[in-house]
Protein backbone atom coordinates (compact mmCIF):
# COMPACT_ATOMS: atom_id res chain seq x y z
CA UNK A 1 0.00 0.00 0.00
CA UNK A 2 1.37 3.38 -1.06
CA UNK A 3 2.29 5.30 2.22
CA UNK A 4 4.20 8.32 0.65
CA UNK A 5 3.93 9.95 -2.81
CA UNK A 6 6.08 12.04 -4.52
CA UNK A 7 4.48 14.87 -6.63
CA UNK A 8 6.89 15.07 -9.62
CA UNK A 9 5.09 18.73 -10.72
CA UNK A 10 4.38 21.98 -9.63
CA UNK A 11 1.74 24.52 -8.80
CA UNK A 12 -2.18 24.24 -8.72
CA UNK A 13 -2.40 20.56 -9.71
CA UNK A 14 0.83 19.60 -7.37
CA UNK A 15 -1.09 21.14 -4.70
CA UNK A 16 -4.40 19.28 -5.98
CA UNK A 17 -2.57 16.12 -5.89
CA UNK A 18 -1.25 16.27 -2.48
CA UNK A 19 -4.78 17.37 -1.34
CA UNK A 20 -6.36 13.65 -1.99
CA UNK A 21 -2.96 12.24 -0.44
CA UNK A 22 -3.60 14.13 2.77
CA UNK A 23 -7.57 13.22 2.66
CA UNK A 24 -6.34 9.21 2.03
CA UNK A 25 -3.12 9.45 5.06
CA UNK A 26 -0.79 9.40 2.58
CA UNK A 27 2.02 11.58 2.98
CA UNK A 28 3.54 14.23 0.25
CA UNK A 29 6.96 14.50 -1.04
CA UNK A 30 7.44 18.11 -3.33
CA UNK A 31 10.10 18.76 -5.59
CA UNK A 32 10.71 22.13 -6.60
CA UNK A 33 13.34 24.20 -8.56
CA UNK A 34 15.67 27.30 -7.83
CA UNK A 35 12.67 29.58 -9.30
CA UNK A 36 10.61 27.83 -7.32
CA UNK A 37 11.53 28.48 -3.40
CA UNK A 38 9.05 30.13 -2.33
CA UNK A 39 5.93 28.46 -4.64
CA UNK A 40 3.02 27.26 -2.37
CA UNK A 41 3.16 23.70 -3.73
CA UNK A 42 6.18 23.50 -1.73
CA UNK A 43 4.77 24.98 1.71
CA UNK A 44 1.74 22.52 0.76
CA UNK A 45 3.95 19.45 0.78
CA UNK A 46 4.98 17.10 4.52
CA UNK A 47 8.84 17.07 2.58
CA UNK A 48 10.30 19.27 -0.09
CA UNK A 49 13.04 18.43 -1.91
CA UNK A 50 15.47 21.06 -4.36
CA UNK A 51 16.38 19.18 -7.62
CA UNK A 52 18.08 22.11 -9.91
CA UNK A 53 17.81 25.39 -11.63
CA UNK A 54 14.69 27.07 -13.20
CA UNK A 55 14.44 26.23 -16.54
CA UNK A 56 12.48 22.58 -16.71
CA UNK A 57 15.05 20.51 -18.42
CA UNK A 58 17.25 21.44 -15.21
CA UNK A 59 15.00 20.75 -13.03
CA UNK A 60 11.32 19.13 -13.32
CA UNK A 61 12.33 17.12 -16.70
CA UNK A 62 15.38 15.48 -15.20
CA UNK A 63 14.06 11.81 -14.62
CA UNK A 64 17.63 11.04 -12.69
CA UNK A 65 17.06 13.78 -10.28
CA UNK A 66 13.52 12.98 -9.57
CA UNK A 67 13.99 9.19 -8.57
CA UNK A 68 17.55 10.25 -6.55
CA UNK A 69 14.64 12.40 -4.80
CA UNK A 70 11.90 9.37 -4.54
CA UNK A 71 14.54 7.23 -3.40
CA UNK A 72 16.12 9.32 -0.85
CA UNK A 73 12.72 10.51 0.80
CA UNK A 74 11.24 7.07 0.63
CA UNK A 75 8.32 7.46 -1.29
CA UNK A 76 6.42 4.65 -2.51
CA UNK A 77 5.37 6.15 -5.53
CA UNK A 78 5.36 8.93 -7.67
CA UNK A 79 2.56 10.86 -8.84
CA UNK A 80 3.49 13.10 -12.22
CA UNK A 81 0.66 15.37 -12.82
CA UNK A 82 0.26 16.85 -16.27
CA UNK A 83 2.49 18.15 -18.32
CA UNK A 84 6.56 17.60 -17.69
CA UNK A 85 7.23 13.53 -17.30
CA UNK A 86 3.43 12.88 -16.91
CA UNK A 87 3.20 10.93 -20.99
CA UNK A 88 7.20 9.80 -20.90
CA UNK A 89 7.31 6.30 -21.33
CA UNK A 90 10.93 6.03 -20.08
CA UNK A 91 10.08 8.06 -16.82
CA UNK A 92 6.81 5.24 -16.24
CA UNK A 93 9.25 2.37 -17.41
CA UNK A 94 12.40 3.75 -14.84
CA UNK A 95 10.22 4.03 -12.00
CA UNK A 96 8.85 0.48 -12.62
CA UNK A 97 12.42 -0.53 -12.54
CA UNK A 98 13.64 1.63 -9.55
CA UNK A 99 10.69 -0.42 -7.84
CA UNK A 100 8.79 3.20 -7.50
CA UNK A 101 5.36 2.77 -8.61
CA UNK A 102 4.24 5.24 -11.35
CA UNK A 103 0.42 6.68 -10.63
CA UNK A 104 -0.45 6.31 -14.44
CA UNK A 105 -0.43 3.62 -17.46
CA UNK A 106 2.34 1.53 -18.02
CA UNK A 107 4.66 2.60 -20.63
CA UNK A 108 3.48 0.49 -23.27
CA UNK A 109 -0.34 2.37 -23.33
CA UNK A 110 1.85 6.00 -23.37
CA UNK A 111 4.14 4.81 -26.16
CA UNK A 112 1.56 3.79 -28.34
CA UNK A 113 -1.00 6.38 -27.31
CA UNK A 114 1.79 9.21 -27.54
CA UNK A 115 2.58 9.01 -30.98
CA UNK A 116 -0.66 9.70 -32.98
CA UNK A 117 0.11 7.44 -36.06
CA UNK A 118 0.68 4.41 -33.83
CA UNK A 119 -2.64 5.56 -32.01
CA UNK A 120 -4.63 6.00 -35.24
CA UNK A 121 -3.33 2.14 -36.04
CA UNK A 122 -4.38 0.61 -33.22
CA UNK A 123 -7.81 2.31 -32.67
CA UNK A 124 -8.52 1.03 -36.53
CA UNK A 125 -7.47 -1.80 -35.66
CA UNK A 126 -10.37 -1.51 -32.28
CA UNK A 127 -12.56 -0.58 -34.25
CA UNK A 128 -13.02 3.34 -33.32
CA UNK A 129 -13.66 5.60 -36.00
CA UNK A 130 -11.09 8.04 -36.71
CA UNK A 131 -10.76 11.05 -38.86
CA UNK A 132 -10.49 10.39 -42.25
CA UNK A 133 -6.90 10.56 -43.50
CA UNK A 134 -3.42 8.90 -43.70
CA UNK A 135 -1.93 6.06 -41.52
CA UNK A 136 1.58 6.29 -42.50
CA UNK A 137 3.72 9.32 -42.04
CA UNK A 138 4.26 11.52 -45.16
CA UNK A 139 7.40 10.29 -47.21
CA UNK A 140 7.68 13.30 -49.59
CA UNK A 141 5.66 16.57 -50.54
CA UNK A 142 5.13 15.52 -53.92
CA UNK A 143 3.43 12.10 -52.67
CA UNK A 144 1.43 14.40 -49.91
CA UNK A 145 -0.07 16.43 -53.30
CA UNK A 146 -1.60 13.20 -54.20
CA UNK A 147 -2.87 12.27 -51.09
CA UNK A 148 -4.45 15.44 -49.82
CA UNK A 149 -6.13 16.02 -53.13
CA UNK A 150 -7.31 12.00 -52.95
CA UNK A 151 -8.67 12.84 -49.13
CA UNK A 152 -10.10 16.56 -50.42
CA UNK A 153 -9.61 19.92 -49.68
CA UNK A 154 -9.73 21.19 -46.52
CA UNK A 155 -7.28 19.22 -44.81
CA UNK A 156 -4.96 19.18 -41.37
CA UNK A 157 -1.32 18.49 -41.48
CA UNK A 158 -0.36 16.85 -38.18
CA UNK A 159 2.73 16.04 -35.94
CA UNK A 160 2.72 12.37 -35.24
CA UNK A 161 4.50 13.25 -31.85
CA UNK A 162 2.56 16.38 -31.30
CA UNK A 163 0.75 18.14 -28.43
CA UNK A 164 -0.08 21.61 -27.29
CA UNK A 165 -1.22 22.33 -31.06
CA UNK A 166 2.46 22.72 -32.32
CA UNK A 167 3.28 21.04 -35.58
CA UNK A 168 -0.15 21.69 -37.18
CA UNK A 169 -1.32 23.13 -40.36
CA UNK A 170 -4.66 23.67 -42.11
CA UNK A 171 -4.53 24.01 -45.67
CA UNK A 172 -7.56 24.99 -46.77
CA UNK A 173 -5.74 25.51 -50.95
CA UNK A 174 -4.24 23.61 -53.58
CA UNK A 175 -1.52 26.13 -53.21
CA UNK A 176 -1.27 25.98 -50.02
CA UNK A 177 0.00 22.47 -49.72
CA UNK A 178 3.77 22.43 -49.97
CA UNK A 179 4.41 25.19 -47.48
CA UNK A 180 1.79 24.39 -45.03
CA UNK A 181 3.44 20.43 -45.17
CA UNK A 182 6.83 21.90 -45.04
CA UNK A 183 6.16 24.37 -42.02
CA UNK A 184 4.38 21.52 -40.24
CA UNK A 185 7.79 19.50 -40.29
CA UNK A 186 10.00 21.32 -39.82
CA UNK A 187 7.56 22.90 -36.73
CA UNK A 188 7.52 19.08 -35.62
CA UNK A 189 11.53 18.91 -35.68
CA UNK A 190 11.74 21.86 -34.01
CA UNK A 191 9.70 20.79 -31.01
CA UNK A 192 9.85 17.15 -30.77
CA UNK A 193 12.37 16.34 -32.86
CA UNK A 194 10.84 14.43 -34.64
CA UNK A 195 9.06 15.92 -38.14
CA UNK A 196 7.10 12.82 -38.98
CA UNK A 197 3.85 14.02 -40.24
CA UNK A 198 0.24 12.65 -41.22
CA UNK A 199 -2.98 14.03 -43.07
CA UNK A 200 -6.41 14.28 -41.18
CA UNK A 201 -9.35 15.41 -43.00
CA UNK A 202 -10.40 18.64 -41.80
CA UNK A 203 -14.20 18.48 -39.94
CA UNK A 204 -16.50 21.85 -40.74
CA UNK A 205 -17.78 23.53 -37.49
CA UNK A 206 -15.59 21.17 -35.39
CA UNK A 207 -16.17 20.78 -31.84
CA UNK A 208 -13.75 18.75 -29.58
CA UNK A 209 -15.92 16.41 -27.08
CA UNK A 210 -13.41 14.33 -25.13
CA UNK A 211 -14.59 11.49 -22.87
CA UNK A 212 -13.11 10.70 -18.80
CA UNK A 213 -12.18 6.48 -18.87
CA UNK A 214 -10.91 4.99 -15.53
CA UNK A 215 -9.40 1.49 -15.58
CA UNK A 216 -8.36 -0.71 -13.34
CA UNK A 217 -5.19 -3.31 -13.74
CA UNK A 218 -8.11 -6.22 -13.17
CA UNK A 219 -9.61 -5.39 -17.18
CA UNK A 220 -12.35 -3.14 -15.66
CA UNK A 221 -13.24 -0.33 -17.34
CA UNK A 222 -15.65 2.11 -16.83
CA UNK A 223 -16.42 6.09 -18.96
CA UNK A 224 -16.95 9.16 -16.75
CA UNK A 225 -18.96 10.84 -19.11
CA UNK A 226 -18.10 13.58 -21.64
CA UNK A 227 -16.23 16.82 -21.28
CA UNK A 228 -16.97 19.61 -24.50
CA UNK A 229 -13.73 21.70 -25.10
CA UNK A 230 -14.35 23.79 -28.00
CA UNK A 231 -13.86 27.07 -26.34
CA UNK A 232 -10.30 27.20 -28.10
CA UNK A 233 -7.34 29.71 -29.09
CA UNK A 234 -4.85 28.56 -30.99
CA UNK A 235 -6.28 25.07 -31.13
CA UNK A 236 -5.41 25.23 -26.79
CA UNK A 237 -8.69 25.23 -24.25
CA UNK A 238 -9.45 28.42 -22.62
CA UNK A 239 -13.02 26.84 -21.07
CA UNK A 240 -14.31 23.54 -20.58
CA UNK A 241 -17.71 22.32 -19.70
CA UNK A 242 -19.65 19.16 -18.77
CA UNK A 243 -22.12 17.74 -19.99
CA UNK A 244 -21.67 19.30 -23.24
CA UNK A 245 -24.90 21.00 -24.99
CA UNK A 246 -24.80 18.97 -27.94
CA UNK A 247 -24.71 16.05 -26.89
CA UNK A 248 -27.75 13.47 -27.25
CA UNK A 249 -28.03 10.21 -24.28
CA UNK A 250 -27.74 7.66 -27.76
CA UNK A 251 -24.69 9.57 -29.00
CA UNK A 252 -23.42 10.01 -25.29
CA UNK A 253 -23.66 5.76 -25.35
CA UNK A 254 -22.06 4.97 -28.25
CA UNK A 255 -19.10 6.98 -27.86
CA UNK A 256 -18.96 6.03 -24.18
CA UNK A 257 -18.62 2.50 -25.20
CA UNK A 258 -15.95 3.52 -27.61
CA UNK A 259 -14.28 5.56 -25.36
CA UNK A 260 -13.82 2.18 -23.14
CA UNK A 261 -12.95 -0.11 -26.09
CA UNK A 262 -9.47 2.46 -26.96
CA UNK A 263 -8.46 2.07 -23.96
CA UNK A 264 -8.75 -1.74 -23.78
CA UNK A 265 -6.84 -1.92 -26.72
CA UNK A 266 -3.93 -0.72 -25.26
CA UNK A 267 -4.47 -2.51 -21.78
CA UNK A 268 -4.87 0.90 -20.16
CA UNK A 269 -4.74 0.75 -16.16
CA UNK A 270 -5.05 4.55 -14.26
CA UNK A 271 -7.54 7.82 -15.27
CA UNK A 272 -7.18 8.54 -19.31
CA UNK A 273 -8.82 10.50 -21.85
CA UNK A 274 -9.96 9.68 -25.19
CA UNK A 275 -10.55 13.11 -27.35
CA UNK A 276 -12.75 12.96 -30.53
CA UNK A 277 -13.87 15.61 -33.23
CA UNK A 278 -17.68 15.73 -33.76
CA UNK A 279 -19.05 17.68 -36.54
CA UNK A 280 -22.55 19.25 -36.36
CA UNK A 281 -24.44 16.28 -37.28
CA UNK A 282 -22.74 14.68 -34.33
CA UNK A 283 -20.59 12.07 -36.65
CA UNK A 284 -17.46 11.56 -34.17
CA UNK A 285 -13.97 10.77 -34.74
CA UNK A 286 -10.95 9.57 -32.22
CA UNK A 287 -8.79 12.94 -32.23
CA UNK A 288 -5.99 11.25 -29.41
CA UNK A 289 -5.76 9.50 -26.24
CA UNK A 290 -4.13 11.78 -23.23
CA UNK A 291 -2.80 8.95 -20.86
CA UNK A 292 -2.48 11.70 -17.66
CA UNK A 293 -5.03 13.53 -15.78
CA UNK A 294 -6.87 16.19 -17.58
CA UNK A 295 -6.31 20.21 -16.85
CA UNK A 296 -9.79 20.26 -16.79
CA UNK A 297 -10.80 17.22 -14.98
CA UNK A 298 -12.23 18.46 -11.58
CA UNK A 299 -15.62 19.41 -14.01
CA UNK A 300 -15.99 15.09 -14.25
CA UNK A 301 -15.03 15.43 -10.63
CA UNK A 302 -18.38 17.36 -9.52
CA UNK A 303 -20.52 16.16 -11.87
CA UNK A 304 -19.98 12.44 -11.60
CA UNK A 305 -19.24 13.02 -7.90
CA UNK A 306 -15.51 11.17 -7.71
CA UNK A 307 -12.61 12.01 -7.20
CA UNK A 308 -10.05 10.93 -9.68
CA UNK A 309 -7.01 11.58 -8.34
CA UNK A 310 -7.99 8.95 -4.92
CA UNK A 311 -8.82 6.59 -8.05
CA UNK A 312 -5.60 6.73 -9.54
CA UNK A 313 -3.59 6.19 -6.30
CA UNK A 314 -6.67 3.28 -5.67
CA UNK A 315 -5.77 2.08 -9.01
CA UNK A 316 -1.79 2.15 -8.82
CA UNK A 317 -2.47 0.03 -5.23
CA UNK A 318 -3.95 -2.99 -7.64
CA UNK A 319 -7.55 -2.19 -6.11
CA UNK A 320 -10.13 -2.96 -8.18
CA UNK A 321 -12.37 -0.07 -9.60
CA UNK A 322 -15.30 0.60 -7.37
CA UNK A 323 -17.38 2.53 -9.26
CA UNK A 324 -19.93 0.50 -11.88
CA UNK A 325 -20.79 2.24 -14.82
CA UNK A 326 -24.53 1.35 -14.72
CA UNK A 327 -24.55 3.60 -11.48
CA UNK A 328 -22.42 6.57 -12.67
CA UNK A 329 -24.78 9.61 -13.32
CA UNK A 330 -24.07 13.33 -14.43
CA UNK A 331 -25.65 15.73 -12.10
CA UNK A 332 -26.02 19.21 -12.99
CA UNK A 333 -23.33 21.23 -14.97
CA UNK A 334 -19.80 22.40 -14.21
CA UNK A 335 -17.43 24.48 -16.15
CA UNK A 336 -14.07 25.74 -15.96
CA UNK A 337 -11.97 28.42 -17.05
CA UNK A 338 -8.16 28.69 -17.30
CA UNK A 339 -6.85 31.87 -15.46
CA UNK A 340 -3.34 32.66 -16.97
CA UNK A 341 -0.85 35.00 -16.53
CA UNK A 342 -1.37 36.84 -19.45
CA UNK A 343 -2.85 40.05 -20.86
CA UNK A 344 -5.85 39.44 -22.85
CA UNK A 345 -6.14 43.15 -23.79
CA UNK A 346 -2.27 42.80 -25.44
CA UNK A 347 -2.29 40.09 -27.46
CA UNK A 348 -2.12 37.73 -24.44
CA UNK A 349 1.45 38.91 -23.88
CA UNK A 350 2.79 36.68 -20.95
CA UNK A 351 2.58 38.73 -17.30
CA UNK A 352 5.11 37.06 -15.00
CA UNK A 353 5.69 39.20 -11.94
CA UNK A 354 4.56 40.08 -8.35
CA UNK A 355 1.32 39.47 -7.00
CA UNK A 356 -0.07 42.34 -5.20
CA UNK A 357 -3.49 41.34 -4.32
CA UNK A 358 -5.58 38.37 -4.67
CA UNK A 359 -9.01 37.47 -3.65
CA UNK A 360 -10.50 34.32 -4.26
CA UNK A 361 -13.71 33.63 -5.35
CA UNK A 362 -15.99 31.37 -2.52
CA UNK A 363 -19.85 31.11 -2.33
CA UNK A 364 -22.16 28.30 -3.14
CA UNK A 365 -21.09 26.06 -6.22
CA UNK A 366 -17.11 27.37 -6.65
CA UNK A 367 -14.29 25.59 -6.56
CA UNK A 368 -11.21 27.36 -6.68
CA UNK A 369 -7.29 25.08 -7.86
CA UNK A 370 -4.88 27.96 -8.15
CA UNK A 371 -1.45 28.29 -6.04
CA UNK A 372 -0.38 32.08 -6.15
CA UNK A 373 -0.52 33.89 -3.05
CA UNK A 374 -0.25 37.69 -2.26
CA UNK A 375 3.58 38.84 -2.52
CA UNK A 376 4.29 35.89 -4.67
CA UNK A 377 6.54 36.45 -7.83
CA UNK A 378 4.95 34.14 -10.85
CA UNK A 379 7.84 33.08 -12.34
CA UNK A 380 8.85 32.83 -16.41
CA UNK A 381 9.72 29.56 -16.29
CA UNK A 382 6.98 27.61 -16.34
CA UNK A 383 3.07 27.43 -18.32
CA UNK A 384 1.44 30.62 -17.04
CA UNK A 385 -1.62 28.70 -15.67
CA UNK A 386 -2.25 30.57 -12.03
CA UNK A 387 -5.35 28.80 -11.56
CA UNK A 388 -8.40 27.39 -12.29
CA UNK A 389 -11.85 28.33 -11.42
CA UNK A 390 -14.96 25.47 -11.27
CA UNK A 391 -18.61 26.54 -10.56
CA UNK A 392 -21.77 23.73 -10.42
CA UNK A 393 -25.09 24.63 -10.62
CA UNK A 394 -28.05 22.32 -11.25
CA UNK A 395 -28.59 23.90 -14.81
CA UNK A 396 -26.04 25.10 -17.52
CA UNK A 397 -28.18 28.82 -17.58
CA UNK A 398 -27.58 29.17 -13.39
CA UNK A 399 -23.82 27.82 -14.03
CA UNK A 400 -23.13 30.74 -16.10
CA UNK A 401 -24.46 32.91 -14.06
CA UNK A 402 -22.72 31.84 -11.36
CA UNK A 403 -19.32 31.63 -13.21
CA UNK A 404 -19.97 35.27 -13.98
CA UNK A 405 -20.33 35.89 -10.52
CA UNK A 406 -17.43 34.08 -9.39
CA UNK A 407 -15.45 35.58 -12.12
CA UNK A 408 -16.72 39.40 -10.92
CA UNK A 409 -15.33 38.60 -7.12
CA UNK A 410 -12.01 37.03 -8.24
CA UNK A 411 -9.81 40.06 -8.05
CA UNK A 412 -5.61 39.71 -8.52
CA UNK A 413 -3.29 42.76 -8.75
CA UNK A 414 -0.19 43.23 -9.76
CA UNK A 415 -0.12 40.94 -13.17
CA UNK A 416 -2.50 40.90 -15.90
CA UNK A 417 -4.63 38.02 -16.08
CA UNK A 418 -6.93 36.49 -18.38
CA UNK A 419 -9.97 36.99 -16.02
CA UNK A 420 -11.56 39.50 -17.82
CA UNK A 421 -11.54 37.87 -21.10
CA UNK A 422 -13.32 35.03 -19.52
CA UNK A 423 -16.04 37.03 -18.17
CA UNK A 424 -16.65 38.17 -21.83
CA UNK A 425 -16.87 34.91 -23.29
CA UNK A 426 -19.82 34.08 -20.79
CA UNK A 427 -21.93 36.74 -22.82
CA UNK A 428 -20.91 35.28 -26.08
CA UNK A 429 -24.33 34.97 -27.46
CA UNK A 430 -23.52 31.37 -28.98
CA UNK A 431 -21.76 30.39 -25.89
CA UNK A 432 -25.16 31.18 -23.92
CA UNK A 433 -27.25 28.88 -26.71
CA UNK A 434 -24.79 26.21 -26.18
CA UNK A 435 -24.56 26.19 -30.22
CA UNK A 436 -21.11 26.89 -30.38
CA UNK A 437 -17.65 25.28 -32.07
CA UNK A 438 -14.04 25.62 -31.97
CA UNK A 439 -14.06 28.97 -33.62
CA UNK A 440 -16.40 30.35 -31.09
CA UNK A 441 -13.37 32.58 -30.16
CA UNK A 442 -11.84 34.01 -34.03
CA UNK A 443 -15.80 34.27 -34.55
CA UNK A 444 -17.15 36.43 -31.99
CA UNK A 445 -13.76 38.85 -31.50
CA UNK A 446 -16.63 42.05 -31.36
CA UNK A 447 -17.79 40.72 -28.15
CA UNK A 448 -14.27 39.55 -26.49
CA UNK A 449 -12.74 43.35 -27.63
CA UNK A 450 -11.59 45.12 -24.28
CA UNK A 451 -14.43 47.64 -22.61
CA UNK A 452 -15.22 49.68 -19.88
CA UNK A 453 -11.87 49.15 -18.90
CA UNK A 454 -12.11 52.67 -16.60
CA UNK A 455 -15.05 51.08 -15.35
CA UNK A 456 -13.82 48.28 -14.40
CA UNK A 457 -10.20 49.52 -13.12
CA UNK A 458 -12.47 51.64 -10.55
CA UNK A 459 -14.48 48.23 -9.17
CA UNK A 460 -11.15 46.77 -9.12
CA UNK A 461 -9.89 49.99 -6.60
CA UNK A 462 -13.50 50.12 -4.58
CA UNK A 463 -13.14 46.20 -3.72
CA UNK A 464 -9.35 46.50 -2.95
CA UNK A 465 -9.78 49.11 -0.53
CA UNK A 466 -12.89 47.57 1.00
CA UNK A 467 -11.04 44.39 1.48
CA UNK A 468 -7.74 46.29 3.10
CA UNK A 469 -9.65 48.19 5.36
CA UNK A 470 -12.01 44.77 6.64
CA UNK A 471 -9.09 43.52 7.80
CA UNK A 472 -7.51 46.40 9.08
CA UNK A 473 -10.66 46.49 11.39
CA UNK A 474 -10.35 43.20 12.03
CA UNK A 475 -6.21 43.06 12.95
CA UNK A 476 -7.63 46.48 14.76
CA UNK A 477 -10.21 44.72 17.00
CA UNK A 478 -7.93 41.70 18.09
CA UNK A 479 -5.38 44.02 19.37
CA UNK A 480 -7.71 45.56 21.33
CA UNK A 481 -5.85 48.67 21.31
CA UNK A 482 -2.38 47.39 22.72
CA UNK A 483 0.94 48.74 22.12
CA UNK A 484 1.46 46.40 18.67
CA UNK A 485 -1.62 47.79 17.01
CA UNK A 486 0.11 47.80 14.15
CA UNK A 487 -0.28 44.04 12.59
CA UNK A 488 2.72 42.63 11.24
CA UNK A 489 2.22 41.60 7.47
CA UNK A 490 3.88 38.85 8.04
CA UNK A 491 2.33 37.10 10.30
CA UNK A 492 -0.83 37.64 8.31
CA UNK A 493 0.46 36.40 5.51
CA UNK A 494 1.42 32.95 7.39
CA UNK A 495 -2.08 33.10 8.63
CA UNK A 496 -3.40 33.18 5.46
CA UNK A 497 -1.03 30.33 4.13
CA UNK A 498 -2.10 28.15 7.15
CA UNK A 499 -5.39 28.30 6.43
CA UNK A 500 -5.06 27.19 2.80
CA UNK A 501 -3.27 24.40 4.50
CA UNK A 502 -5.94 23.13 5.54
P1 LIG B 1 -2.68 18.53 -29.84
O1 LIG B 1 -2.31 17.14 -29.39
O2 LIG B 1 -1.53 19.28 -30.42
O3 LIG B 1 -3.45 19.30 -28.82
P2 LIG B 1 -5.09 17.60 -31.22
O4 LIG B 1 -5.03 16.52 -32.22
O5 LIG B 1 -5.59 17.23 -29.84
O6 LIG B 1 -3.66 18.31 -31.10
O7 LIG B 1 -5.97 18.80 -31.77
C1 LIG B 1 -6.11 20.03 -31.07
C2 LIG B 1 -7.28 20.82 -31.63
O8 LIG B 1 -7.09 21.10 -33.03
C3 LIG B 1 -8.61 20.09 -31.58
O9 LIG B 1 -9.23 20.22 -30.32
C4 LIG B 1 -9.38 20.81 -32.68
O10 LIG B 1 -9.84 22.06 -32.25
C5 LIG B 1 -8.32 21.04 -33.74
N1 LIG B 1 -8.28 19.91 -34.71
C6 LIG B 1 -7.42 18.87 -34.69
N2 LIG B 1 -7.65 18.02 -35.71
C7 LIG B 1 -8.69 18.52 -36.40
C8 LIG B 1 -9.42 18.11 -37.58
N3 LIG B 1 -9.10 17.00 -38.25
N4 LIG B 1 -10.45 18.89 -38.00
C9 LIG B 1 -10.78 20.03 -37.33
N5 LIG B 1 -10.14 20.47 -36.24
C10 LIG B 1 -9.11 19.74 -35.76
Amino acid sequence: MIKKILVANRGEIAIRVMRTCREMGIESAAVFSEADRSSMHVRFADEAYFIGEAPSNESYLVIDKIIAVAKRCKADAIHPGYGFLSENADFADRCEKEGIIFIGPSSFAINTMGDKITARKNMLKAGVPVVPGTSEPIKDIKEAVGLIMDIGLPVMVKASAGGGGKGMRLIKEENEIIAGVSAAKSEAKAAFGNDAVYIEKYINSPHHIEFQVLADKHGNCIHLFERECSVQRRHQKVVEETPSPIMTPEVRAEMGKYAVAAAKAVNYASAGTIEFIVDDDLNYYFLEMNTRLQVEHPITERVVGVDLVKEQINIANGKKLSLKQDELTQNGHAIEVRIYAEDPDNNFMPSPGLVKHITEPLGLGVRHDGYIYEGYNIPMYYDPLVSKLIVWAPTRNEAISRMKRALFAYKIVGIKTTIPFLSRIMDVPSFRKGKYNTHIIQDNQKYLEPKNTATQKIKDVVSITAFVDYINKIEAAKTNGKANAVASKWKMCGRTRNMNRL
